[in-house]
């Protein structure tokens, strides 16, 4: 079947063609890399890394995922902690990596940072000032949105109407109030580059442009992202991009996850309710909070309460349920095949609640069956779904045993609480503590009793 995608441009489900036969590309816009991934930031992440495993089984996918490592928010992190900027962008690029790891996330293709693309964005807002579609006011360089008549087409916003509307005061150098900064000068004190604009920054938008061109071409086939950046993010991206490219289309899809709210609200520091991944994955696995993640239709909104994990752990317990005992061998776990009615689900818009219905199904199957060589067929089945869908992916009896893929397996745990025992016999009281401490960090809770110590996972 074709795969189906609604494109935020058309505002309908369409089928799927690559520009070219046989091999797709695809940009997602990442994260602004100066604190901790909250759980609504891994929904774009895990929603189109099945997208990016249905890809690969059929096309060459090339797949770029960006850091933005130069934002004021960053600077701000910077000026308030006192490390350097660097220091900052390097320890949370490797952060978000290991919390979308821990989600099962695969590694995008490539992962261009900002940073290490200023002469390609210089490039190309050289290029926009000399076909008229930017100008230079007061050391800043700006798209001149009048310039470009397609602008507002994908937020489905009318540019007049933007105007009349608009009650925010307009910076005096710009010459209409939605003109958007591409490169925007630095303080001595702030990161910059050299420019033909003097030294400077760049904007925000510019920076996936530049991204998207070098690793992925002028057009690309599918930019996905969430709800939020269609405007203005993603419509001052097309717009440059078309722009700098005389015309040609920038991408051939647009792609938006829905929103991710706690308790109907949203998730805000003020109201004190960001759920972090970083925390989440020490407390249950991965494959829960994933699961939990794909339980709705991606363009849903998704409410997440106190119930959603319980229920997402409830129901790998099903499924591993199921799957225990059965044990395909590797042979029939690498022959099975997507089962037609998942493959069909995911295709039609990345459909995984549908999928996931299918999932269930296979399970209950399978339980039914007495007959073993069904057993194991439908035991591969789902296991080829879960590796679709970015879950089964451990040994049945080591998720009942609580081996679920985190920091600590069972045997380093073990290993731990042995070497505590040792310390407190030899009275080093401290070091025993900090294995007590490290255990805890990683989410395991032991408690010493008259038989010994024994540890649950909290
Ligand atoms: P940011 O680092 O804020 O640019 O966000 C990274 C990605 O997470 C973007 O694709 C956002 O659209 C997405 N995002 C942010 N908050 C949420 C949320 N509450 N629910 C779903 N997606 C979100
Ligand atoms: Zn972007």
């Amino acid at each position: 079947m074709t795969i189906q995608l609604h494109d935020t441009l058309r505002g309908k489900k369409v089928a799927f063609e690559p520009l070219d036969a046989g091999k797709v590309t695809m940009y997602l816009c990442g994260p602004t890399v100066y604190n901790y991934a909250h759980i609504g930031n891994a929904r774009p992440a895990v929603v189109f890394d099945v997208l990016a495993r249905l890809l690969r089984q059929r096309y060459t996918l090339k797949f770029a995922r960006n850091f933005t490592d130069v934002d004021d928010k960053i600077n701000a992190a910077s000026l308030a902690s006192g490390k350097p900027i660097g220091e900052i962008t390097e320890r949370f690029k490797r952060i978000y990596n290991e919390d979308m790891a821990a989600l099962g996330v695969l590694p995008p293709d490539v992962e261009p940072c900002a940073t290490d693309h200023i002469g390609e964005m210089i490039d190309m807002i050289s290029v926009l000032i000399d076909n008229g579609h930017a100008y230079v006011a007061e050391n800043h360089v700006l798209f001149d949105v009048n310039s470009n008549p397609d602008y507002g087409s994908l937020s489905k916003r009318d540019l007049r109407e933007m105007i009349a509307g608009a009650r925010v005061e307009v910076a005096p150098y710009k010459k209409a109030a939605h003109d958007f900064v591409l490169w925007k000068p630095s303080t001595p004190e702030l990161p910059g580059w050299d420019s033909p604009w003097g030294r400077g920054r760049p904007g925000w938008h510019i920076e996936c442009s530049a991204m998207a061109k070098k690793h992925l071409g002028v057009t690309i086939d599918i930019h996905a992202g969430g709800q939020d950046l269609v405007f203005p993010h993603h419509e001052n991206e097309m717009a440059q991009s078309e722009c700098a490219h005389g015309g040609e289309v920038f991408a051939r899809y647009w792609l938006h996850n829905g929103f991710l709210s706690i308790d109907q609200e949203k998730m805000s520091k003020s109201i004190g309710n960001v759920l972090l991944v970083h925390d989440l994955v020490k407390q249950v696995p991965g494959e829960v909070i994933r699961l939990a993640l794909l339980s709705a239709h991606y363009r849903q909104p998704l409410d997440w309460s106190d119930k959603t994990l319980e229920s997402a752990r409830r129901m790998l317990d099903r499924l591993y349920g199921a799957l225990r005992g059965v044990g395909p061998g590797t042979d029939a776990r690498a022959g099975a095949s997507v089962p037609a009615r998942v493959l069909a689900a995911i295709e039609d818009d990345i459909n995984t609640p549908q999928a996931m219905a299918e999932l269930f199904a296979l399970a209950r199957a399978l339980n039914r069956s007495t007959d073993n060589a069904e057993r194991t067929q439908l035991a591969a089945a789902m296991l080829a779904a879960g590796d679709l869908l970015g879950l089964l992916q451990l040994d049945p009896d080591d998720w009942f045993a609580g081996d679920t893929g985190g920091e600590l397996s069972s045997a380093d745990i073990d290993r731990l609480i042995e070497k505590r025992a040792d310390l407190k016999r030899d009275k080093d009281f401290a070091a025993a503590d900090a294995i007590r401490d490290e255990l805890l960090n990683a989410g395991v809770r032991i408690e010493d009793g008259s038989d010994g110590t024994t540890w649950r996972r909290a």
